[in-house]
């Protein structure tokens, strides 16, 4: 399949495009769409540009490697329980991906003695993980180092 043509069916039809996203993250990749008009990159993926509004985007793979801009733990409110139920220690945080967009994202293996350590180095850099929650595939983050 040609993954720079986008077909009028899926122009037409938003659920392929979720399809495709959460597919690609089962397979390690991270599709985003880029603007034909501007070049934006609409990470998570829409399929119009929502920088010129231009209503035509084609499929890019992006590297999901960026900086951790901003971090904080969440409290109970916003906790994401089924990572808690996993034992693993997260942070949410702002990802400023390399190909330009930046999203909310979860970072991995940051408890408070990790998050002393990088709160003054900030931005640091970050990298992809596909990590499996059982019934899907969803994309954190953690650090490259
Ligand atoms: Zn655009």
């Amino acid at each position: 399949m040609d993954l720079n043509r986008i077909s009028t069916e899926e122009f037409w039809n938003p659920e392929h495009v979720v399809e495709k996203f959460w597919n690609g993250l089962k397979d390690g990749k991270i599709y985003a769409k880029k603007c034909k008009e501007c070049g934006a990159i609409e990470f998570p993926p829409h399929h119009a540009c929502n920088s010129c509004g231009y209503h035509e985007t084609e499929w890019t793979e992006l590297s999901g490697k960026g900086e951790l801009i901003t971090f904080v733990f969440t409290g109970a409110l916003n906790a994401r329980l089924e990572l808690e139920d996993q034992g693993l220690k997260y942070v949410c945080g702002e990802v400023k991906l390399d190909e330009g967009p930046s999203i909310n994202a979860v970072i991995l293996g940051i408890n408070k003695k990790k998050a002393r350590e990088i709160t003054d180095k900030l931005p640091v850099r970050v990298r992809p993980v596909f990590h499996d929650m059982g019934r899907y595939t969803t994309l954190f983050f953690e650090l490259d180092e």
